[in-house]
């Protein structure tokens, strides 16, 4: 049950307090943390500029979220089925995890009996670029940013001034101190497509002797959209690919980091893998952006304020504190592989997040009894899953 002072705690953490603000925002960027920040500015009443560039492709792995992102989008009148129809996107009730602690299998289901999706990246932003363009005060601009400069009085890109500017650009930005994640886990990964699928509704998470393996389910198509994950210090990369050839659709590597601060200067601030990428573990990095949009937005009445520049910038911190905490607390009991990468991180993860950590801000109760006891052997009930 959550007690009284939890409650507040989570109160604070995700109740919205956008504030209103009907001065001008630009975006850089139109990837998945660019589309998926716009509706927390559309609630706030901002003018959105979007500018980005076309000879710098988005990421576009295929992704998966969790219920904050849903709940994002249905404030700006899209529905899941709207993009289920388009064959855009497939239903995602949880997470069903193979080989994870002591348990051959075990599912995480979303506790609020709410509803999630997986999405084709490339196609899904195409089509919010599509209904933001039409139906809100949103312009999208394909035009590089190479400087932006920033004065007492407003922000500028491109010859336009802006109130304020949030970096939406990818990997690429180095625009602010990154920290190097305390608890690295996987750090690269092959995407390949399986056929047919495993699960109808959930994403797999499947270890593997080198980390693990996500598969997004699109019955549909009877396909799975995949990604073989691992760490190059343990793992050799030339043997990965080896394993792949022929089926490699795109080999991403990438360093485990964190910006220090959300809001980085009076008028800027960042989003997406600008701002914090570690792996794809349980779909957390576009809940994030969800949260850290609305705290953007948040910042936006009150621009110059440093109180609210330093109390919102404690609050990323302890978010993503508590986000590696929860992390680390799926590889407490390691894997059935007890290969060097899952010995080492198993350690790491009893030192990182220790047993007498009970609870976190991110997860409910629900969610931390069913990795608990799923990694146990056990189900939410406390039966044995091995039978
Ligand atoms: C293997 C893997 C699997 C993942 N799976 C998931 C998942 O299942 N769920 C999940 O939540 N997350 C997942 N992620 C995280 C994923 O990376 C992000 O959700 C997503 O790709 C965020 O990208 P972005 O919008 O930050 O940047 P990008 O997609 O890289 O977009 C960058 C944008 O900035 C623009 N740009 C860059 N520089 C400039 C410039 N100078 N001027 C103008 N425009 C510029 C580009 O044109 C582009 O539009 C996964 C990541 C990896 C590596």
């Amino acid at each position: 049950m959550l007690n009284e002072e939890k409650t507040r705690e989570l109160f604070e953490q995700f109740t919205t307090k956008i504030t209103y603000f009907t001065g001008d925002v630009a975006i850089i960027g139109k990837g998945t943390a660019s589309l998926l920040m716009i509706p927390s500015l559309i609630r706030s009443g901002a003018n959105i500029t979007i500018f980005h560039d076309s000879e710098t492709k988005e990421l576009g792995v295929g992704e998966s979220t969790v219920p904050t992102v849903q709940k994002q989008l249905t404030s700006v009148n899209l529905f899941i089925y709207q993009l289920i129809k388009k064959n855009i996107a497939s239903y995602k009730t949880g997470v069903r995890f193979f080989g994870w602690g002591d348990s051959e299998k075990f599912d995480h289901p979303f506790g609020s009996n709410d509803l999630a999706f997986h999405f084709y990246t490339r196609d899904f932003n195409k089509f919010l670029v599509e209904h933001y363009s039409k139906n809100f005060n949103c312009k999208f601009i394909d035009q590089k940013v190479d400087k932006v400069f920033e004065d007492d009085g407003g922000v500028y890109i491109n010859g336009s001034k802006f109130d304020a500017v949030v970096h939406a650009s990818g990997w690429s930005e180095n625009l602010t101190t990154y920290i190097s994640s305390p608890f690295e886990t996987v750090n690269s990964g092959v995407t390949f497509t399986e056929y047919p699928h495993t699960a109808y509704t959930s994403t797999v998470h499947r270890a593997t002797e080198d980390g693990w393996q996500f598969e997004l389910p699109y019955p549909e198509s009877n396909k799975s959209r995949c990604g073989y994950l691992f760490n190059r210090k343990f793992s050799n990369e030339e043997s990965i690919l080896k394993k792949f050839e022929g089926r490699v659709e795109s080999y991403l590597k990438w360093n485990p980091r964190y910006s220090e601060k959300l809001i980085v200067s009076k008028r800027q601030a960042l989003i997406g893998n600008a701002l914090f990428f570690f792996e794809p573990l349980q779909a957390f990095s576009t809940h994030y952006y969800c949260v850290f949009s609305d705290m953007i937005a948040e910042y936006l009445g009150n621009i110059g304020d440093q109180k609210k520049i330093d109390s919102l910038n404690t609050r990323y911190t302890n978010l993503i504190l508590d986000y590696l905490r929860v992390i680390a607390f799926h590889y407490k009991k390691g894997s059935k592989y007890k290969t060097p990468y899952w010995i080492d991180i198993q350690k790491r993860a009893n030192q990182f997040c220790p047993d007498d950590i009970t609870s976190f801000r991110f997860f409910t109760d629900f969610d931390y009894n069913i990795i608990k006891n799923g990694i146990n052997g056990e189900n939410f009930i406390g039966e044995t899953l091995n039978e």
